[in-house]
């Protein structure tokens, strides 16, 4: 049975950002994940914004995080060379009685929380965005807000962290937890059993099902998904646009992708189902309806993929970082709502902090990686393109298919290298990708997924036929029509 100071359930960006943290010191440490890859929870379907903290509620957890988190974040950028794009946002006003929330509500709040926003004029908005709608009433500035890659941050959080000698354990779902006098035990579907001095509770939206296995009830977790439209649609946008909030929701945004592309979303509906991360056609409606207030230009986009994310809204109304009550070795970092990407780096402070009270990290490492190295460059690519649309070449892929955590499936490759990101979504280029992982992985090309376990792409092969007739075989080619 593996042994480790410290097990980390979920490769989301809040478990990696952790798992990067703890490998600095000198003590073992693990990451359970039960999808194929790390980012295949909220992580993967948000805004990529890294959220100022300006309309947290003061005096919350999350906004103490948020705040510490900028300072953190421009290390990080530099270090696991995170793309980054420090565009501002601006809150659009839209009807008059828009100015009272934002004076009355959103000015002071931002205050509170250390954040000085600018009121700008609607002569002021329309420079700075030119696509905006010209029937606006003005705008509040927030200058610090900027985006990420979410899929870079969170692979780069694990890809540093087990260069540092972290284990990833992919593919394996936890199902339950033993208490022993001096630690515990992790036991995964499929047999594998870990065995852990401390453990860190990361699972996202399952978070409280994972404090249920030691008896903890706590915090209750409820899903509320939000839809996106993805369009590569130039619209000229060169900020992030936030409506003026409602109670549930920061709204539906306009926000640039900083890997190309714009994100139209997202909604916000309460929902029973954990699993749900279906799109609809109401939803999609109300996306273009409600961003076209925004940036007129919405409604006449083409989209290129549509998708939804799904928040693990927290029955505690903050985050829950801290020791469980009835099981001290099990450290919750859950109920991460609708601010994870951006807080990441202050919740990975917070759980280094609440094990270092508890004495579980007393041993610091003498010599650590602390740097990404650039992978993108190198003599030996000799350019042959795989993915038209980003122009990816197939170099760049063989380069991050023997990485820890290692990509089996076709969204990891996605997220590691850009490669079908772009319009046409892989339509041209998966077939060869998925030839290059069933060579890495020694699988057949059948068995590759798309992301989780049965979204195969290929059913399975078809022997050659004899063409029927009024078609005819042309050298080299397969059956054309005559
Ligand atoms: C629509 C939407 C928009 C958002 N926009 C933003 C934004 O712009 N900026 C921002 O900062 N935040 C945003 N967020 C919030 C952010 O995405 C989340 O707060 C963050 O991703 C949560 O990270 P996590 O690691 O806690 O959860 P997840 O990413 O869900 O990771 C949890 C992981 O745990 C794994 N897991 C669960 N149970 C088990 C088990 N039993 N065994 C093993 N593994 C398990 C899951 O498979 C999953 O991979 C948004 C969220 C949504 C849904």
């Amino acid at each position: 049975m593996p042994k480790y100071d410290v097990v980390i359930i979920g490769g989301g960006v809040v478990g990696t950002s952790v798992f990067h943290r703890i490998s600095r010191y000198g003590v073992s440490v693990a990451l359970v994940e039960q999808a194929p890859d790390v980012c295949e929870g909220a992580s993967k379907a948000n805004s990529g914004i890294i959220h100022t903290g300006f309309d947290a509620k003061p005096d919350t957890l999350e906004a103490k995080l948020l705040q510490e988190s900028r300072d953190l974040w421009p290390d990080l950028i530099e270090s696991l060379r995170i793309p980054y794009l420090p565009c501002g946002a601006v809150m659009v006003a839209t009807e008059e009685e828009h100015w009272e929330t934002i004076s009355t509500k959103i000015i002071p709040t931002a205050r509170e929380n250390g954040i000085e926003p600018v009121l700008l004029t609607a002569g002021e908005v329309k420079e700075r965005v030119p696509c905006v709608n010209p029937d606006i009433r003005g705008g509040l500035l927030i200058e610090g807000e900027s985006l990420v890659d979410p899929f870079w941050a969170t692979r780069a959080f694990a890809e540093l962290a087990a260069a540092n000698g972290g284990d990833v354990y992919l593919s394996a779902e936890v199902v339950g937890i033993d208490e022993h006098p001096d630690h515990l035990t992790v036991r995964c579907a499929g047999g594998l059993i870990l065995e852990a001095a401390w453990v860190v509770n990361a699972a996202g939206l399952w978070a409280d099902e994972v404090a249920r296995m030691v008896g903890d009830d706590s915090f209750t977790l409820t899903p509320r998904k939000g839809q996106f439209v993805l369009t590569e649609d130039e619209l000229g946008l060169t900020s992030i646009l936030l409506p003026v909030p409602t109670e549930t929701s920061k709204g539906i945004l306009v926000t640039p992708v900083v890997f190309g592309g714009t994100l139209l979303g997202p909604t916000a509906e309460d929902q029973t189902d954990k699993m749900d991360r279906s799109t609809t056609a109401e939803g999609l409606r109300r996306v273009i309806a409600e961003t076209a207030k925004l940036v007129p230009a919405t409604a006449r986009v083409s989209s290129i993929r549509q998708f939804a994310g799904v928040r693990a809204v927290c029955s505690t109304g903050d985050y829950v970082i801290r020791p469980s009550s009835v099981c001290p070795r099990l450290v919750h970092a859950a109920g991460i709502r609708s601010t994870g990407v951006s807080a990441s780096p202050g919740i990975a402070a917070e759980v280094e902090r609440v094990l270092k009270d508890l004495g579980a990290l007393d041993r610091p490492k003498t010599a650590v990686q602390t740097r990404l190295p650039d992978r993108f460059t190198s003599e030996a690519d000799n350019g042959e393109i795989v993915c038209l649309c980003r122009s990816i070449t197939r170099h760049e892929i063989e380069l991050v298919l023997d990485k820890e955590p290692v990509p089996s499936t076709l969204d990891g490759i996605k997220r590691r290298t850009g490669a079908m990101l772009g319009e046409c979504q892989g339509n041209l280029c998966a077939p060869a990708i998925m030839e290059m992982i069933s060579k890495a992985r020694n699988i057949p090309v059948e068995h590759v997924c798309k992301h989780a376990a049965g979204s195969n792409l290929i059913a399975g092969t078809i022997a050659a036929k004899t063409p029927p007739t009024g078609l005819r075989v042309q050298e080299g080619g397969g059956p054309k029509h005559v």
